[in-house]
């Protein structure tokens, strides 16, 4: 009997009419003898909503806040009426939503009051959409008279360390405890529902996973029950050549190992969390993503040794948004031994991440490439840590790029890809403000001006012919 954890995400579950549509999905799985876990995203554009709503309410009064929450509890009452028909079913689901929103609300005056909010506080804040998403889930799958029971990601045992915004799961502790406390459920054919991206601290203090992080959740929970695969339920068939948002052409990828995967997910094809693969790379779980609108197909699958079969070098191109250039300058770093270590040894003990470094050959410039919403904060540190101590002389930022990357594990050792590339934006007359090459040589990376990033993709799409693959 295989057991598969089943990650559905904020489109599928966006309205009423969605979540019959995930339930029947569950449904005809378990009817195919498979155990399933199901893991759920908040419905779509909530978490956002909740990451608005944590910055304003330090400055809103009650009354704003009371709107907000009665705004959430009717939009999650209307997408409940719809989705559970039973009326015992329905009522208990709305009695859940209203007292997870009631919650809310307090933690919401709790900022307005302080006028202060916390990493810790923010993570209690967005840990609602997946609060009120899944009793709805649940509740459906109740509906058409499947045996579910509902946890948070706390409840199921998923402990992290204290990184909030972006929490690592403890491996051991978590498979421990989730094995115990979900394990007898699925031998006794109940579905356990389990809210993605949130999980707890050792201390039971609520933490997120990070943005997109219900995939991570998913594939946290695959390792510790030993599941046989993970389903990445999206609203597109798999992951393709390109975000078909941006080329209408883009083809699905059949098959892509986890290396593959891994830098497609870090470098933004937003189909997965960039950390969600890690778990499930050393267990050697298959993830397939597929379309909750197109359950026939069967989608992408990643797996040790699989890739699709391409003459051509590059196989997907993605555009990552929400980035930050920083160029640090200082003459006197040139072969000073330690200048970059210094830097670098700033930004890892403030928790800020890299995403893309490179430097000239003089040495007297590094340029940075961070997460956008991270800008003020590095900057600051930046600036306290380096200037005036002789070593940096300038720092300055460009907050309106993107990065761009192609991807492909046939690059490595492959002449002449970079050339091809940077003819195409040439021709296409795009300015490119910085390059990078990955160590893994299954990427180059570079960072244009983000009204040029759209026309970027779509050029590289067409130099290697990605529509044909
Ligand atoms: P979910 O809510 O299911 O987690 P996401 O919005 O996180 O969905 O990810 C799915 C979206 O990712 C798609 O709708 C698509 O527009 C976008 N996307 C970007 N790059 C890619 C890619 N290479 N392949 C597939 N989807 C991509
Ligand atoms: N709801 C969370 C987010 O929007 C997690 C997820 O959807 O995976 O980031
Ligand atoms: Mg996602």
């Amino acid at each position: 009997m295989k057991k598969i954890v089943m990650k559905f995400g904020g489109t599928s579950v966006a309205t009423g009419e969605n979540i019959r549509r995930v339930a029947k999905i569950v449904a005809d799985s378990t009817k195919k003898d498979q155990r399933v876990v199901v893991v759920v995203s908040a419905l779509a554009g909530v978490t956002n909503q909740l990451v608005e709503e944590a910055e304003q309410a330090k400055k809103q009064d009650e009354k704003q806040i009371q709107e907000f929450t009665g705004k959430l509890v009717e939009k999650h009452v209307a997408t409940a009426v719809e989705a559970i028909k039973n009326k015992t079913v329905q009522k208990e689901t709305e009695q859940a939503i209203k007292k997870a929103v009631s919650e809310l609300e307090k933690v919401l005056t709790g900022i307005c009051y302080v006028g202060e909010i916390t990493p810790k506080s923010r993570d209690y804040v967005l840990s609602f959409g997946e609060r009120l998403s899944a009793p709805i889930v649940c509740g459906a799958l109740r509906d058409i008279k499947l045996q579910a029971q509902c946890f948070t990601g706390k409840d199921a045992g998923i402990v992290t360390d204290e990184n909030f915004g972006a929490a690592s799961p403890l491996m051991n502790v978590t498979t421990h405890q989730v094995k115990g406390r979900l394990e007898p459920l699925l031998e006794k054919n109940v579905v356990p529902v389990v809210t993605g991206y949130i999980a707890a601290t050792q201390d039971g203090v609520v933490t997120t996973l990070g943005r997109g992080g219900s995939d991570y959740t998913a594939t946290i929970l695959s390792v510790a029950l030993s599941a046989d695969e993970v389903w990445i339920w999206t609203d597109v068939d798999g992951i393709m050549t390109t975000d078909p948002k941006i080329v209408q052409s883009a083809k699905m990828l059949p098959q892509l190992s986890y290396g593959e995967a891994v830098e497609m997910a870090i470098f933004g094809a937003k189909a997965m969390h960039p950390s969600a693969l890690e778990p499930v790379i050393e267990a050697q779980i298959p993830v397939r993503i597929r379309n909750v609108f197109n359950p026939e197909n069967p989608g992408t699958l990643i797996a040790n040794g699989e890739e699709t079969k391409s003459t051509e070098v590059v196989k997907a191109v993605a555009m990552i948004r929400d980035v930050a250039m920083i160029n640090i300058k200082g003459a006197a770093m040139v072969g000073a031994p330690g200048s970059y270590s210094k830097v670098f040894d700033v930004l890892g003990k403030n928790n800020i991440n890299v995403m893309m470094v490179s430097t000239a050959v003089s040495e007297a410039n590094i340029s940075l490439i961070i997460r956008r919403s991270l800008l003020g904060r590095t900057l600051s540190t930046l600036e306290i840590a380096l200037l005036g101590r002789g070593l940096v002389s300038e720092i300055t930022s460009e907050d309106d790029v993107c990065v761009i990357a192609a991807m492909g594990a046939n690059m490595k050792g492959t002449l002449g890809v970079a050339s091809r590339i940077f003819a195409a934006m040439a021709q296409k007359g795009i300015n490119i403000r910085m390059i990078a090459q990955g160590s893994s040589e299954l990427n180059v990376s570079f960072v244009v001006k983000e009204k040029d990033g759209e026309a970027a993709v779509r050029a590289i799409h067409e130099e290697f012919k990605l529509d044909r693959i």
